[in-house]
């Protein structure tokens, strides 16, 4: 059985050494829990264990899972991390405190229309295709000034940071650089960043959100 407790603790420490030796403070730095895939009773176990903020990559599963777990713990925060439909925006704005994977307007009208009508306006953050792959999700890096305007001016969405995944195959601290230097050019204060393999080096390059789920919950099958 994995050891969800101890993990945390363990990463919880990485994550303060890596504040600090960047001359950070530890609390400038939310380390979410990515809980997709792996049962609620997981996610209770962490809650038990002190974390409070959880990542999911869809909808419809975070639906499932997290209703009677904010029943027993109203401060819980979840947030999306994954691709959005449009004809899910009303789900999603309404299930999640925050979203990661704004990327393209269409989907920025469709979120603005779905806070209009829920009256809920859950924080955003652009993703950002760094590494340019054609497969990915997310605005260009060129594009990133003009997105960012278009969502705040036309939409007039609570954009609060951008959000990448770096290419698997690279190194990830050149894209966590450019992803600052664009946050930082639009200022935007949080950045989206890090995954278990590395989100010390993310910490490094500013991360304020590192989205850790293996190394807390185990390889997923
Ligand atoms: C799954 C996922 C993570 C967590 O990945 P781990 O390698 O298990 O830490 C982080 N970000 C996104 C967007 C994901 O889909």
């Amino acid at each position: 059985m994995t050891d969800i407790a101890g993990n945390l603790e363990r990463v919880r420490a990485a994550v303060e050494r890596a504040a600090e030796k960047a001359g950070r403070n530890p609390r400038s730095v939310a380390l979410m829990a990515v809980s997709k895939t792996y049962p609620a009773d997981d996610v209770a176990t962490a809650i038990g264990a002190g974390q409070i903020l959880f990542g999911e990559n869809r909808v419809q599963e975070a639906q499932k899972k997290f209703p009677a777990l904010r029943a027993a713990h109203p401060n819980l925060q979840v947030h999306l991390i994954g691709p959005l439909q449009t004809n899910k925006a009303v789900d999603a704005v309404s299930t999640f405190d925050a979203i990661h994977s704004l990327d393209r307007p269409k989907l920025m009208q469709a979120l603005c229309d779905a806070m209009a009508k829920t009256g809920r306006r859950p924080n955003c953050f652009l993703q950002v295709n760094t590494g340019r792959e054609p497969q990915k999700a997310g605005a260009m890096p060129d594009d990133v000034d003009s997105f960012v305007v278009h969502a705040r001016e036309n939409y007039k969405l609570p954009i609060v940071g951008l959000m990448c995944i770096p290419p698997v195959d690279q190194d990830p601290a050149p894209h966590f650089a450019l992803l600052a230097q664009l946050a930082k050019k639009n200022n935007l204060p949080g950045l989206s960043m890090g995954m278990s393999h590395d989100y010390e080096i993310a910490i490094a390059h500013g991360a304020t959100h590192v989205r850790v789920g293996s190394a807390i919950f185990g390889a997923r099958s």
